[in-house]
């Protein structure tokens, strides 16, 4: 069973294709999905829900991305709550520091980041990390905010970070980049990381992995990223699938009938 732990499905980029792509995705032994609820900013939230609600094996989240942290006010927090509450909304995020776009000033990034992970506690939900650029203040702000559960999504930090992702018990999940040919030391810690902390995705429509990479991506795409990080670590296919599926079971705390 595999699991794309990370889409946006929600993008416009699916909108000529998006059932013919999850089609394919089911066709590639994908049985379920994480789309995000981030949207195009705030307001659009709660963008996973009708897709999620369309499609039982299909899940989603609720938060704002760092590159839209400035167009937060207050009553967003309160309606991140209210969404909290749907049955397939299973995380907040994804939520973090980006230092390298820095669409958001830093400062309002970071506010809004340490508020989502507290709002993420009080609602006792994971929360979905993206961090570019910004390792040392992610590193320090997680462990304020621990022990608090999570991913650090699309993975492409360094060595220290992912040592302290795992000391604070947060899953790291690996998207295409790992299969391209110039991230040789991220592929290392792919190989390395402990089996029950490992997740992969998508995170489509961006970062298509090889062999797709240029195109468009979708989620059946994790099949080839799940393929590379299985021989890295001298696994067969199914074995890291179902180590994976496993893995997201156990954070997301997924109800299935
Ligand atoms: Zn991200
Ligand atoms: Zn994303």
């Amino acid at each position: 069973m595999l699991i794309d732990s990370h889409a946006h499905l929600d993008d416009s980029r699916f909108d000529s294709d998006r059932d013919a792509a999850l089609q394919r995705a089911w066709d590639a032994g994908v049985r379920m999905i994480l789309t995000i609820g981030n949207g195009s900013g705030p307001d659009q939230m709660g963008c996973g829900i009708p897709i999620a609600d369309a499609h039982d094996w299909i899940y989603t989240s609720v938060g704002v991305h760092p590159h839209d942290a400035g167009k937060v006010e207050e009553r967003h927090y309160a309606q991140m709550t209210e969404y909290s509450k749907h049955a397939k909304v299973i995380a907040m995020g994804e939520t973090g520091l980006d230092f390298f776009y820095d669409n958001s000033p830093r400062d309002v990034q970071r506010d809004v980041f340490r508020s989502q992970l507290a709002l993420a506690k009080d609602l006792d939900l994971p929360v979905i990390i993206h961090t570019r650029d910004a390792d040392a203040d992610t590193e320090q702000i997680l462990k304020e905010a621990a022990p608090i559960r999570g991913v650090i999504h699309c993975f492409t930090s360094g060595e220290k970070l992912a040592q302290c992702a795992l000391e604070l018990g947060f899953y790291i999940s690996f998207s295409g980049i790992v299969t391209f040919p110039n991230a040789r030391p991220l592929a290392e810690i792919a190989r390395r990381i402990p089996a029950d902390r490992i997740l992969v995705e998508t995170d489509c429509p961006y970062l298509a992995p090889v062999p797709h990479r240029g195109k468009r991506n979708e989620p059946g795409f994790v099949a080839d990223t799940a393929r590379f990080v299985a021989a890295l670590r001298e696994m067969t296919l199914d074995e890291l699938a179902d180590q994976t599926a496993a893995n997201f079971h156990k954070l997301f705390a997924v109800k299935t009938s």
